[in-house]
């Protein structure tokens, strides 16, 4: 089943990046299909402030360029938000909605996750819904209870794999440097692949299932060939054009 699914290498620069990182991400673009040897896509999720501009940075490349949060409205009275219609129109192709970042800033709920992925598809882009289970719940034994709860609740029914990509992001493996074991992101993930075809019928056989926390050059090879791993989610080694280039070398063959 996974080796149907074209993985994507997707990088989240969650509040960082100015112009002058322009050139670093440029780097990435005209890198990225040599290092991933065609065999993936790339993307690239900054804040709104420099969608446009990276759009541009990338023009005629691999690389893909996409936003970190919506609004789930499309307009109207709501201070500092931007909607998926604002950051499609600078030019991005996905939205990263859900990251355990906005659950915990911006207490953001399964339901308000659901709601922000259809908006995503109003816009015309791709959801890319992030779950994962904290510390306490994984101490607790609960992980596979939590993504499955998570994914019922965030994951809206007509979810396919044109219009939506699942991440799992261990909450405590965000960031941390810290991953879990290759049998427990197998564990998690056929888990969430289940969970994702009981919910969406066939739709949920080729939904991308990407993992994602502390993702690095030196644990790529191993966390990507695992079942159901169809690519990464990566925040601080999507910074640097070297990591994100060697993270995206995993899939050359
Ligand atoms: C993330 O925030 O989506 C993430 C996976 O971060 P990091 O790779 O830095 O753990």
């Amino acid at each position: 089943m996974t080796a149907s699914i074209r993985p994507l290498v997707a990088g989240n620069w969650k509040m960082n990046g100015l112009s002058s990182d322009l050139a670093e991400l440029k780097e990435m673009a005209a890198g990225f299909e040599d290092a991933s040897g065609g065999a993936a896509d790339g993307l690239i999720c900054t804040p709104a402030t420099l969608i446009e501009r990276a759009v541009r940075a990338v023009d005629g490349t691999a690389l893909a360029i996409g936003g970190e949060d919506c609004h789930a409205n499309e307009t109207g009275a709501h201070t500092g938000d931007v909607s998926a219609e604002m950051i499609a129109d600078c030019g991005a192709s996905h939205v990263i909605v859900g990251h355990s970042e906005r659950r915990t800033d911006h207490a953001e709920t399964d339901e308000m996750v659901a709601e922000k992925a259809k908006a995503v598809w109003r816009g015309g882009l791709v959801a890319i819904i992030c779950i994962g289970e904290t510390e306490a719940q994984r101490k607790a034994n609960e992980t596979l209870d939590v993504l499955a709860q998570q994914i019922a609740g965030s994951v809206p029914d007509s979810a396919n794999a044109e219009n939506s990509v699942v991440a799992y992001e261990p909450v405590w493996a965000i960031g941390t440097g810290l991953t879990p074991t290759a049998n427990d992101v197998a564990e998690a993930h056929a888990h969430i692949r289940e969970r994702l075809i009981e919910r969406l019928g066939d739709n949920g056989k080729t939904v991308r299932i990407l993992y994602g926390g502390s993702v690095k050059p030196s644990n790529a090879d191993e966390l990507m060939a695992v079942e159901n791993v169809n690519g990464a989610l990566i925040g601080g080694a999507s910074l640097k054009a070297a990591d994100f280039l060697g993270i995206a070398k995993t899939y050359r063959g």
